[in-house]
């Protein structure tokens, strides 16, 4: 398996517009965070999570030319935003692409690209597939994809345990049987916005106390703020097992 962070920025993206910070400032290409999302390649599939704002720039990035499922976390329009930004994707697989997300989800989907769903499509738009995720593993392609429900400050939102990796962002809250379905990962990949307290995310103390419960043998931390700090700085604190991430990081688990 193949995990690669395609955005590890926090809702503005870093730099953040009009910023004059020294992260915002910094020409240490890690630290310029797109908004988060990341790719998973496994077992012949490739498997997107979620679809913000920067996902036309990031397919381009990694050269992807086939999306066998897009998992979406939840409809904060820095994970979904850039859905539409699929669609040649689309054109060359001629095939629906299969969105999997919480019923609730889905709705706000069929809102926002409405288009899409008309009896009589205009020319050119995408073909979606929607895929309602409970609470029980499902399989995409043989693979099974376990939810793992999280809190967004109140909002209930999915992470998803594809195999031995688990993808957690926005969370501020993960309940005891949540945590049990993230035990023996290989690779936990963990939001945490910033060094200081956040109402609605871990922050990196926060996610630092989960990732030291869990002990995956790896994890990554994902959706940074700019007020985290530089790349360089905030990585030296960290325990041997866990890295902050950056757009583009590729990780293989065998
Ligand atoms: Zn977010
Ligand atoms: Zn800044």
């Amino acid at each position: 398996m193949k995990v690669t962070l395609l955005g590890t920025g926090t809702s503005q993206g870093v730099p953040v517009v009009g910023c004059q910070c020294a992260v915002c400032r910094s020409d240490d290409p890690r630290d310029h965070r797109l908004r988060t999302a990341a790719f998973v390649e496994t077992g012949g599939l490739n498997l997107l999570l979620d679809a913000g704002p920067d996902l036309r720039l990031q397919l381009l990035r990694k050269g992807v030319t086939r999306v066998d499922a897009v998992l979406v976390t939840h409809e904060h329009k820095d994970h979904l935003a850039g859905l539409d930004d699929i669609r040649p994707i689309y054109f060359m697989m001629k095939e629906p692409i299969q969105i999997y997300a919480m019923p609730r989800v889905l709705k706000v989907i069929r809102k926002d690209y409405d288009y899409a769903f008309r009896q009589n499509p205009y020319p050119g738009v995408p073909s979606f597939t929607l895929h309602p995720v409970h609470d029980e593993p499902f399989s995409v392609g043989g693979i099974e994809i376990t939810p793992i429900h999280v809190r967004h400050l109140t909002l209930p939102i999915l992470g998803y345990r594809i195999q031995d990796m688990a993808y957690i962002t926005d969370g501020s809250f993960i309940a005891g049987t949540e945590m049990q379905k993230l035990k023996g990962l290989k690779l936990l990949v963990i939001n945490a916005l910033r060094i200081k307290e956040h109402y609605s995310h871990f922050n990196l103390q926060q996610a630092l106390a989960i990732i030291e419960q869990l002990q995956p043998e790896q994890a990554v931390i994902t959706h940074i703020s700019h007020e985290m700090g530089l790349y360089e700085d905030v990585c030296q604190g960290l325990p041997p097992n866990v890295r902050l991430g950056h757009d583009g990081l590729s990780i293989e688990i065998i």
